[in-house]
């Protein structure tokens, strides 16, 4: 039986050689996750399945007629796109849904038109960037102007240093969720599509700490390993290090940074860095260094205002397609206001619980699926969640900071407590000195004067800021 051999055939082919649909939509996905939203993403394309190879065609399969209907409408274009990126080849996308699906054959025997479909040589490695975090798709406002214009600066003309201002390193620091890797990453999809050439590289912090300490393990059975370290972040005339805070003094690290900044810096190259905080409040890095880092440009970026936090909904709104009314805008703006990812959370809450219970989002709506009864805005901290991030941030254990001991880390911690409490709950003194092991309310006054003197030192209002922004006050 001919047929019966040719098909065994192909589908061990399939196997070995190549992909399956799931397997191909699978990687789709990933590039679309990289492209849409997080709210389109999740609300319309993860639950769409890949259902086999046809004629040339990929047939995936939607979960209603709704779901197709839009995924057809808004986003077919956009998986096209990612199909080609990767370097496949199909003919077209159709999207069926479920009741259609018993029309179609299964992969085992779609396996033989498979192998036309992928052009294998021409596959693509993926972008190092995600696509979505653009210059375009970054909303510009009081808090993030400078370091908007100085990362497109750079990405305009890397390494380029005149005497009046120098961008390298340009150094952009500002709290969690306020935009620094979506800048860095603008910053490499700009030069992947204006001057290819160029070799960019970002890299968090964390991976190249790791990179280096396998390069040096490795030493005795490779050693070329810690050549390729260096060569691989010597080599390249972009290079961004992301969440730069987290650089550990140990082994050496530092010593090879330093190198690598220099290599880099002298032969024109740029560098980009970002942090939680300013040079000088990270405690962990060498002097030479943080000059190093202080050298070029640093801008902050700020919380945003409420019109840019509102100016950054509607365009989310608008890349999605989805419309919200003025009011459930505003309450989203105003409620979350020092974070943008919780802001972005926030808002993929309401749309999908409105897709969940399919209704069309009213403000009532938007309150019941963030619960926000429940979310900490400062009404609801209480004197334990006060101490236990003044713990966690001096690391420091609960029982020392309420007992007696007198070392200069746990009297800061301590004295820091005491202030926030003072500051934000409404406590009289005597309860405030009972939570803190019996202590007399003279001590409380006094702990809270001392802070208050200080809160204009960067130490203490770095403190103060880090800890509010771990507890959301
Ligand atoms: P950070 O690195 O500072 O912690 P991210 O760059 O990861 O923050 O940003 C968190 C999320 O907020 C990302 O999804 C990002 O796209 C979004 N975001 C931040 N700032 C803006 C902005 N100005 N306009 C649009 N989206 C923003
Ligand atoms: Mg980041």
């Amino acid at each position: 039986m001919p047929f019966l051999i040719e098909k065994k055939f192909a589908v061990c082919y399939n196997i070995f050689t190549m992909e399956n649909a799931v397997k191909i939509w699978d990687k789709v996905k990933k590039e679309l996750s990289n492209k849409l939203s997080a709210t389109a993403f999740l609300v319309w394309i993860n639950s769409i399945e890949a259902l086999t190879i046809k004629d040339g065609e990929l047939v995936l399969c939607a979960p209603s007629k709704n779901s197709r209907d839009t995924v057809e409408k808004n986003y077919l274009e956009d998986i096209k796109y990612c199909i080609n990126i990767l370097g496949y080849n199909f003919t077209s996308v159709l999207i069926i849904t479920e009741d259609e699906k018993q029309y179609f054959v299964t992969e085992d025997d779609a396996a033989t038109t498979l192998s036309s479909m992928i052009d294998v040589k021409k596959e693509k490695p993926l972008s190092q960037f995600v696509s979505k975090y653009t210059f375009d798709n970054f909303v510009v406002g009081e808090s993030n102007k400078l370091a908007f214009v100085s990362a497109k600066t750079v990405a305009e003309n890397p390494g380029v240093n005149d005497n009046l201002l120098t961008l390298n390193p340009l150094y952009i620091y500002g709290g969690v969720g306020l935009g620094k890797t979506h800048l860095l990453h603008s910053i490499g999809n700009y030069l992947n599509e204006h001057n290819p050439s160029i070799k960019v590289l970002y890299v968090p912090t964390e991976t190249l700490t790791n990179e280096y300490f396998a390069s040096l393990s490795k030493y005795s059975s490779d050693k070329d390993a810690y050549r390729n370290f260096r060569e691989k972040y010597t080599s390249v005339d972009v290079l961004m290090i992301d969440d730069i805070q987290f650089l550990q003094r140990k082994g050496g690290l530092q010593d090879i940074i330093f190198h690598i900044f220099n290599a880099l810096y002298i032969n024109g190259k740029q560098i980009v860095l970002s942090s939680d905080r300013a040079p000088r409040e990270i405690n962990d890095i060498e002097d030479r260094l943080r000059t190093r880092f202080e050298g070029g440009l640093m801008t902050d970026i700020d919380t945003p205002n409420i019109e840019t936090r509102i100016a950054i909904i509607i365009k989310k709104l608008e890349k999605e397609n989805i419309a919200l009314s003025d009011d459930i805008i505003y309450f989203l703006a105003e409620k979350i206001n020092s974070n943008i990812r919780e802001l972005e959370g926030a808002l993929l809450k309401v749309i999908m619980y409105s897709q969940l219970i399919n209704k069309v989002p009213t403000l009532e709506l938007a309150k019941e699926a963030l619960k926000v009864d429940n979310i900490d805005n400062g009404n609801n901290i209480d004197s334990n969640k006060i101490i236990e991030a003044v713990c966690q941030y001096f690391r420091i254990s609960h029982s020392e900071i309420v007992g007696k001991k007198r070392t200069k880390d746990i009297v800061e911690a301590r004295m820091i407590a005491i202030y926030l409490i003072r500051e934000f709950l409404d406590l009289p003194l005597v309860t405030i000195g009972q939570i803190f092991g019996g202590r007399d309310h003279s001590t409380i006054i006094y702990s809270h004067e001392k802070i208050s003197s200080s809160i204009n030192t960067l130490k203490t209002s770095t403190q103060i800021k880090d800890i509010r922004s771990m507890l959301n006050i």
